[in-house]
């Protein structure tokens, strides 16, 4: 083949393909030289006509015809007038760099589909080296975040080894991006990202949806005059069926053997909302809630606050949370009445749903996705990779939310 077609073929644009240098089964070789004779200065742009040295470099490139592709070319250092010893100006691979820019694009864009000891395997190299290829490619793909449009954020937090070690994400609500993730978790965690953002962003942030841990609040009542917290609707779900749960718990410990054997195994159906049971699990709920009155009573209660969420304004919410409150308070069971003091002091957060529409949702739904991650074993050993990959899940839609966004076009 002629090296002009090698040469458009490789996607080379400043070198050309002189000839191949080395070919094994496995890899190629080519010798490439610059299309222009004379070297240009890479900070200034000055052309320049004399050479200081020379030095010879091998890198790698995209594979072709199923082959490693090696780059060999001559790397010219020249002395610039203005700007002193410098290695030329050079658009295929970045100085000091054992792989063209194309190559590392083509490793950074695997990265988002697999994990990165597939793509390890795949390209030939250490997991470290694609790691730091990726993290390049992530810094390039995603510049830096514009804080200034930030109104409304959504907080949480997310176990990223086992045990206890977290980490605070922080979410842009109205575009969906993460813009910021900081090791820990509590009021000085997120204090840390309200004091980068400045004090006039702060200002300007009117709600925050977030779990009712005290941390968090505190920091936004620190920071941000304005905001609202907005309790989120996951969490308190989540509350409620520990109240349930914790009520079975207790209704188990005081049953008789027979008892026993219609509680036993129940917890799914009993944490299920009701209107996804089948109808054989009906029957047995029915069974579970005649047993006891008190699980009876707390199911129903934790039923019935779906309600909750569904009142078309705030001040009705208000309404069917106090009488909520009210109900649980007055059961003097235990779980219940530590889930209603709760809400009672959240009332403010709880009513602001009506107002702002928030939910942790899409941080949830992140969650899921970031769990894959972390089982890749980078996840949690470079923190700053992990946050810059945290950020990329956040904005790059998946296969499955590409296919959903076209069929509802369609
Ligand atoms: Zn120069």
């Amino acid at each position: 083949m002629p090296s002009k077609e090698l040469t458009r073929l490789l996607g080379l644009r400043e070198y050309q393909v002189v000839c191949i240098d080395e070919e094994t089964e496995k890899g190629l070789t080519l010798f490439i030289e610059p299309v222009h004779p004379g070297p240009i200065c890479p900070v200034c742009g000055q052309g320049c006509l004399f050479v200081h040295s020379t030095e010879d470099r091998t890198v790698r490139h995209l594979d072709a015809f199923h082959r490693r592709c090696f780059l060999r070319f001559e790397v010219r250092y020249i002395r610039c007038p203005r700007c002193g010893l410098q290695a030329e100006a050079n658009d295929l691979v970045a100085s000091r760099k054992r792989s063209t820019k194309a190559f590392r694009r083509y490793v950074g864009s695997l990265c988002k589909l697999l994990p990165n000891s597939q793509v390890a395997e795949h390209v030939g190299l250490a997991e470290d080296t694609v790691r730091s290829i990726d993290k390049e490619y992530l810094a390039q793909t995603y510049p830096p975040i514009d804080f200034r449009r930030l109104r409304r954020l959504a907080v949480d937090e997310i176990a990223y080894r086992k045990g206890h070690n977290y980490l605070t994400v922080v979410l842009d609500y109205d575009t969906g991006e993460v813009v910021w993730t900081g090791e820990g978790r509590g009021e000085a965690t997120l204090s840390t990202f309200f004091e980068l953002i400045g004090p006039d962003i702060c200002k300007q942030i009117v709600a925050v949806s977030l779990d009712m841990a005290a941390g968090y609040i505190k920091a936004v009542n620190r920071h941000c005059p304005k905001a609202r917290e907005v309790f989120d609707r996951f969490h308190v779900v989540k509350h409620l069926n520990d109240a349930v749960n914790d009520t079975r718990k207790l209704t188990l410990a005081k049953a008789s053997e027979e008892q026993r054997s219609v509680v036993k195994g129940k917890r799914f159906i009993l944490l299920r909302r009701f209107g996804s049971l089948e109808d054989h699990q009906v029957n047995e709920l029915a069974e579970l809630l005649e047993l006891n009155n008190d699980l009876s009573t707390v199911y129903l209660l934790k039923e019935q606050f779906d309600e909750f969420w569904v009142r078309g304004n705030a001040g009705s919410a208000a309404k069917f949370l106090d009488a909520w409150i009210r109900e649980a308070t007055e059961s003097g069971i235990s779980p219940l009445v530590k889930v209603a003091k709760m809400l009672q002091r959240h009332r403010r957060g709880l009513l602001a749903y009506h107002v702002h529409r928030m939910t942790n949702g899409p941080l949830e739904g992140l969650n899921t996705k970031i769990n894959v991650l972390r089982r890749s074993r980078y996840g949690f050993r470079d923190l700053e990779y992990f946050g810059l990959k945290i950020r990329q899940l956040s904005i790059e839609r998946s296969p499955r939310q590409v296919r959903r966004a076209k069929r509802a076009i369609a």
